[in-house]
């Protein structure tokens, strides 16, 4: 698979990072199942770069998935024809058994987003000293698929005052998707 990018570059000093630095899975592991990472781009102090972080804003989305894995449990398992059927093939039972894992995991993306929203830690370092990106990233989807354009975002660089300027790579790098795995607290294993 192949994604568009754009690329950060500071309109004062040399530094420059890419909206790359957020690809990857990124899931959590609390002994029993993972479950999503949810992760966002974000500036840590401590890597004094662009870095993944956690992101704890679950909402409508996980409320979508916890609905929809509910309703489809429910349809293939309301009678004993449906238990007979989910008992006979095979190829059901491991349906519902994603459509379980679906609804665990929203589950616990949620109460994570809960118990521990404010202590987002930088994914690459595990420092908690680390703020979302919020700026406004004004490149647009262009007819082949590349971002293309540039312009300000408005978020300024750390220590150095410069602001950074989005930039369309105007092409699309191959995305090989590697895991990484944390526990519940944030910290890589
Ligand atoms: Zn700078
Ligand atoms: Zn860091």
């Amino acid at each position: 698979m192949s994604m568009p990018t754009y690329d950060l570059i500071c309109s004062r000093c040399d530094y420059q990072s890419s909206s790359m630095v957020t690809w990857g899975r990124f899931v959590y592991e609390d002994g029993n199942s993972a479950f999503p990472c949810k992760h966002q781009l974000g500036w840590c102090e401590n890597c004094a770069g662009f870095v993944p972080m956690e992101a704890f804003d679950a909402s409508d989305q996980e409320f979508q998935e916890i609905e929809s894995s509910h309703d489809w449990l429910r349809r293939y398992s309301d009678s004993a024809w449906q238990h007979f059927l989910n008992w006979l093939i095979p190829s059901r039972r491991k349906w519902l058994t994603r459509q379980h894992d679906r609804l665990e995991g929203a589950i616990k993306v949620m109460k994570l987003s809960m118990k521990r929203k404010g202590t987002e830690r930088c994914l690459d370092c595990g420092s908690r000293n680390v703020v979302p990106f919020r700026g406004n990233i004004g490149v647009t989807l262009a007819d082949n698929f590349v971002f293309a354009g540039s312009s300000n975002t408005g978020f300024i660089h750390p220590h150095c005052g410069g602001e950074f300027i989005a930039k369309g790579s105007g092409t699309r790098y191959l995305v090989r998707f590697t895991t990484r795995r944390y526990d519940t607290e944030g910290e890589r294993i």
